[in-house]
């Protein structure tokens, strides 16, 4: 059972250190997807929740009032939406917040927006969404089996409905991007190239490709995911992760690459 909260905050943008990205916007604390990896639980300590990361969310219940203020002084620039929760997650769908701040942007040319979502939700918000300018949105992947995403994104949007919201937003002209991350050693490489053809059948501009980050807190979630798909993997990461030099994370650089160059489907890396 999640443990919904209201409160009120006092900012809605922040600045952002994210290469290319201006200012972020997080219209919740907290996130239902509850991903094994998420490197956002850090933000637990702002919920004041004795429940576990993934079972809480915090829904700032004013933010859009204070956004709508903040927008009218801050300058141009690019805004993510969202970098420490998922805007789209489940509570989204009965507050309505990331639409109603969607809707303001309609009346500004000067930002460029970046959306990046688990979510098939996003597509509640088309008609709002082709109104924007510069608009971007992108969805993330980590592996291509159901099964798997179950395990460690158990409140995503299935990786099918994800595929097809991406179609979608393509056949209604908007631009659209995928996001490799994290890559979950053994486990992203399983369906890689399937994966991968995919994404390039539904057309995205390009990928961006980031690598499992286990300095968040994350390790023990991830250890316990990776025992439900397999016991051996949690044996195989510890080599990966702490025996080795990153040297996993080249080498699939290496077969990311060269599987995007045959595909011609450009590919940025994070790492
Ligand atoms: S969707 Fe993003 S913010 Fe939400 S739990 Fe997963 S990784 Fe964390």
């Amino acid at each position: 059972m999640i443990e919904i909260k209201e409160i009120q905050c006092k900012n809605a943008l922040s600045r952002s250190g994210i290469y290319g990205i201006d200012y972020s916007i997080n219209p919740y604390i907290g996130c239902e997807h509850n991903c094994c990896y998420c490197f956002a639980r850090y933000m637990k300590k702002f919920s004041h929740s004795k429940k576990e990361w993934g079972e809480f969310v915090i829904v700032k219940k004013n933010i859009f009032d204070v956004f709508r203020e903040e927008i009218k002084k801050v300058k141009s620039g690019s805004i993510l939406i969202s970098s420490v929760t998922d805007a789209y997650q489940p509570i989204e769908e009965k507050y309505e917040i990331t639409r109603k701040i969607l809707e303001e942007f309609t009346k500004y040319e000067n930002f460029q927006i970046n959306i990046l979502t688990k979510s098939k939700l996003v597509i509640r918000d088309l008609d709002i969404i082709k109104k924007i300018k510069n608009i971007e949105i992108g969805f993330s992947f980590s592996v291509l089996s159901e099964d798997i995403k179950k395990i460690i994104e158990p409140h995503s949007s299935e990786i099918k409905e994800r595929l097809k919201a991406l179609k979608i937003l393509k056949e209604n002209k908007i631009n659209t991007y995928a996001m490799l991350a994290p890559i979950l050693p053994i486990l992203t490489e399983n369906d890689l190239e399937k994966l991968l053809e995919c994404l390039k059948d539904d057309e995205v501009s390009y990928i961006l490709v980031d690598k499992l980050n286990i300095k968040a807190g994350n390790w023990h979630s991830i250890k316990e995911s990776l025992a439900k798909i397999n016991e051996r993997l949690v044996k195989d990461y510890e080599n990966i992760l702490f025996s080795q030099k990153g040297e996993y994370f080249i080498k699939i650089k290496k077969k990311i690459e060269e599987i995007c160059d045959n595909l011609r489907l450009p590919c940025y890396f994070c790492y």
